[in-house]
């Protein structure tokens, strides 16, 4: 009885006891909930702060820095941590660094790297229509291979040819029109090309070859020695930016103008697409316009830093400029035809594309046919001549 009079008498005190602690452990869960809701909240933070981080590996077919083709991936790696604003970082690698040159495609293809830097050309083995995509002799200018690309269909077409190896293209750089290449004989006539051995790779090797030639592929750093070893009579390689700093000049006496066999080469910025849908949209926006403008930039420096280095070939080096003879030109047009016609036939993939270049080229050529060419025709009429360059 004590106890239950006990009980009685501190009843309210344990009552109250714990609807104290009731009312601690309700602020205790509330404060934690609030406290969950800001960690989520950070969490969510948290993953924009992982996006900061995201770094992609971008392996290139160049040397690292080389002049115009390699410095051009490093512009897009600097112009996408810029727009991005360090969100998306880029490091750029050369040939033989992580894969070797040619290995880029597979590289980026599995995702070993992110990005890569090249030209489709050098891919023709696993896709033969590969080449129209950087350029095909007597093809597209720069600017009619950008308006195919941007405006003719050519991009949706590209972005098919590599869809099944995970690839997404874009348009990442143009020489513009390329010299014929550099002799180490005069060439007076198609009979002069007749056995001539000469470095030239892809489809246009085996123009040359069909036109009489001999064509041989070997890559940039051995063109000297086998030029002045006399491995081979001739090799084309760029232009005079680029042909001056592998010392061509020094080993063969004529440089020969204009380059059929590259007239316009777009070079290839690649992206797995696994890495570039992962990105958000503004990421991917990012990506995409810096490719666009590197397109632009690299055909900007080409065109700019060309004309010093010509005239340091001529005037400097005492190199003799000669253009191709008509009737050679003519001999490897006759070539083209041949070989794209096996080609056509032997390819469904590329006699596609091969249809959407020449119905584009038919309309391009008849506007520029009135405008650039009739443009620089008239311009050479009323103007003093550029140079004394041109024989
Ligand atoms: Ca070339």
């Amino acid at each position: 009885m004590t106890a239950g009079r006990a009980e009685l008498r501190y009843s309210p005190l344990i009552i109250l006891g714990l609807l104290a602690t009731l009312v601690l452990v309700c602020a205790l869960w509330a404060m934690d909930r609030s406290r969950a809701g800001n960690d989520s909240q950070g969490t969510a933070q948290g993953t924009g702060a992982s996006v900061e981080g995201i770094r992609w590996k971008m392996v290139t077919t160049w040397p690292k820095n080389f002049p115009g083709l390699g410095r051009g991936a490093e512009t897009f790696a600097r112009t996408v941590g810029e727009m991005s604003g360090g969100r998306l970082v880029i490091d750029v690698y050369g040939a033989g660094e992580i894969v070797p040159a040619f290995g880029v495609f597979d590289a980026v293809s599995q995702n070993v790297a992110q990005a890569g830097h090249g030209a489709s050309y050098y891919w023709k083995g696993k896709i033969p229509a590969a080449a129209f995509f950087t350029a095909v002799p007597f093809g597209f200018t720069a600017t009619e291979q950008n308006a195919w690309l941007h405006y003719g269909g050519g991009l949706e077409l590209w972005r098919e040819a590599y869809a099944p190896f995970n690839i997404i293209p874009f348009a990442g750089g143009n020489s513009g029109v390329q010299m014929a290449g550099w002799f180490n004989r005069e060439l007076n006539s198609v009979e002069d090309i007749k056995g001539l051995k000469m470095r030239v790779p892809g489809l246009a090797g085996e123009v040359w070859t069909a036109a009489g030639g001999t064509a041989v592929t070997l890559p940039g750093s051995e063109l000297y020695t086998s030029l002045q070893t006399g491995v081979i009579d001739a090799t084309e390689w760029v232009g005079p930016y680029n042909d001056i700093a592998l010392g061509l000049h020094q080993v063969a006496k004529y440089y020969y103008y204009p380059g059929w066999q590259e007239p316009g080469p777009t070079l290839e910025t690649i992206v797995n697409k696994q890495a570039f849908e992962a990105l958000p949209a503004d990421l991917q926006a990012i990506v995409t316009q810096a490719s666009r403008a590197m397109n632009q930039d690299m055909l900007d420096e080409y065109t700019a830093r060309n004309n010093a280095a010509l005239r340091e070939l001529v005037e400097v080096h005492g190199v003799q400029l000669r253009r191709l003879p008509d009737d050679v030109y003519q001999a490897l047009a006759d070539g083209y035809r041949e070989v794209l016609a096996k080609q056509v036939a032997a390819d469904p993939f590329l006699a596609k594309v091969q249809q959407s270049v020449e119905k584009f080229y038919g309309s391009v050529r008849a506007y520029h046919n009135i405008s650039e060419r009739a443009y620089m025709n008239a311009r050479e009429k009323v103007l003093p001549p550029p140079s004394p360059l041109e024989q």
